[in-house]
């Protein structure tokens, strides 16, 4: 069977067309999303790469937004997709190209990803974060995605850490992803030593800015402080890390040496994996969906 699998973020839509073999990032192409020009432009934007791919026979979408995934239609979509909110992708698509069609959101298919591609094998269920200019987070309960009651569950970027804190994205106060992203992190360098600088760059300058040191360190301590509540309240038997700053082994290796000092004792074993597929698992986790 091949599946014309996308993408859809806010930078970029990516597409594979997957057909049962391994697959490697060289056979994920790129298109720009032109987000300012409208969903309506977009949706033929995405037709227009699904006519180049040749046939198929299921369409597998993973999107930004958060997604109904039985009706297939954008529940919510932030201002990084004007207009995207309500926009009936599973229905547009198949009118168009008559096959099948699943959609879900792109954290939970990059969970599901990892669930059947990558870090997460071995495990039934784990909870997926991804820290990026804000963090992501996917439930995976049994080899499925918990969406919770109004298709919503996982936003663990906005658990609150620091209550009346700093302002959020989301219009409350304090949550977690204003301290614990990758975005946070970079704020915090700016504002301490007046340097605009990546995340990657941050860590290259490690070494010979110890000032910047101390301010990875907390930062750590904040990503340590999510965890140890989310994994309280699901003891799950592993927490799967993504976004690229997860890459700089020093977090990891910080944390699974702070964790178990701030478990309780029944909640040590839980293991901490570093999410394996990069940028391709959302793409993987939607080809998983369409297989069903
Ligand atoms: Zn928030």
């Amino acid at each position: 069977m091949k599946i014309a699998a996308l993408d859809i973020g806010g930078t970029a839509v990516k597409s594979l067309l997957y057909t049962g073999q391994p697959v490697s990032q060289k056979e994920v192409s790129e298109t720009p999303t032109n987000a300012f020009l409208g969903a309506e432009t977009l949706m033929q934007t995405v037709q227009k790469i699904l006519k180049s791919m040749g046939s198929f026979d299921r369409i597998a979408v993973s999107t930004a937004g958060q997604v109904n995934p039985v009706s297939g239609t954008i529940l919510f979509a932030t201002e990084n997709l004007p207009g995207y909110t309500g926009t009936p992708v599973k229905r547009l698509l198949e009118e168009a190209f008559g096959v099948p069609v699943t959609v879900e959101n792109d954290v939970n298919a990059a969970a599901l990803g990892e669930a059947y591609f990558g870090a997460g094998k071995p495990y039934d269920s784990f909870l997926c974060l991804t820290y990026g200019t804000g963090i992501g987070g996917a439930i995976v309960q049994n080899g499925s995605i918990y969406h919770g009651a109004s298709c919503a569950a996982g936003e663990f970027g906005h658990i609150l850490t620091h209550a009346g804190g700093l302002p959020c994205t989301c219009g409350g106060h304090g949550c977690y992803e204003a301290y614990a992203s990758a975005g946070a992190l970079c704020r915090r360098v700016q504002e301490e030593t007046g340097l605009q600088l990546s995340g990657r760059e941050v860590f290259a300058r490690l070494p010979k800015q110890p000032q910047l040191y101390q301010i990875v360190q907390d930062w750590i301590e904040e990503i340590l402080w999510g965890l140890v509540s989310l994994i309280h309240a699901w003891n799950p038997p592993c927490v799967v890390l993504g976004g690229g700053i997860m890459n700089e082994p020093l977090i990891l290796d910080r944390i699974r040496q702070k964790l178990p000092q701030t478990l309780m004792p029944n909640h040590r074993a839980v293991h901490l994996e570093k999410a394996a597929l990069g940028n391709m698992a959302g793409l993987l986790g939607a080809v998983h969906l369409a297989e069903k």
